[in-house]
């Protein structure tokens, strides 16, 4: 009997039990793939092969050696006297606890490797971030004060400058006025990062206090 047939009667066989262990993979899937999937996977298969094992006892099967019908459990075969195998639910459970093993054992190398793989940025690495950060959030205030943002052409490489934990830029922005004309202004900005040590990227504008900001000469902050 093929696995794709024990699965086919055991499902006939047992409703319930196929539809709980079924939700039960599927919310151990969303949880993590990686490890309960095939966990759940083996157990199954496990229990399975000890079921069709306990139902054999009355079973008949072919000796390996001469072909001749023998009794499921008969460790010695009656016709040809060759010794046969019988796989114990005992051995069965030993064999699924190896697989299990060996798969926890194949999951944590891979995940170790996966979690080394990307390496954390060092300290002048976030500090460039950090500036690159900056730089948006202080474009994002000057776009605030053009009448016309979708116009705007930023200085492409502006320099930030850290000096003693504050950020600054001075730069230029080119973008129509009220009547169409490209005209360029010139901004500076100036401020602290209150995120911590490390950066958090997820929402720019949150980690940041903008000290300064002068646009077109005008003092707006
Ligand atoms: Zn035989």
């Amino acid at each position: 009997m093929s696995i794709i047939n024990k699965l086919v009667s055991f499902y006939k066989k047992n409703k319930v039990k196929t539809i709980v262990l079924s939700l039960i993979s599927v919310v151990l899937l969303i949880i993590n793939t990686k490890i309960f999937f095939p966990i759940i996977l083996v157990s199954f298969l496990t229990y399975l092969w000890i079921k069709s094992g306990k139902k054999g006892i009355d079973q008949k099967k072919k000796c390996s050696h001469c072909k001749n019908e023998i009794d499921y459990l008969a460790t010695k075969c009656p016709h040809c006297q060759s010794k046969i195998y019988v796989w114990t639910a005992g051995t069965k459970i030993i064999l699924g606890m190896i697989v299990l093993i060996v798969i926890i054992l194949v999951n944590q190398d891979t995940s170790g490797l996966n979690y080394s793989t990307p390496e954390q940025p060092s300290a002048e690495q976030i500090v460039e971030m950090k500036k690159h950060d900056f730089a948006k959030l202080a474009k994002m205030n000057v776009e605030g004060m053009l009448k016309s943002p979708s116009t705007a052409k930023f200085n492409t490489s502006p320099v930030v400058k850290l000096e003693d934990k504050t950020y600054s830029i001075d730069s230029w922005v080119d973008s129509e006025n009220t009547y169409g004309a490209m005209i360029r202004s010139y901004w500076s900005a100036k401020a602290h990062y209150i995120g911590g040590d490390t950066r958090d990227e997820t929402i720019i504008g949150a980690n940041w206090i903008i000290d300064e900001f002068v646009f077109d000469g005008e003092k707006i902050k």
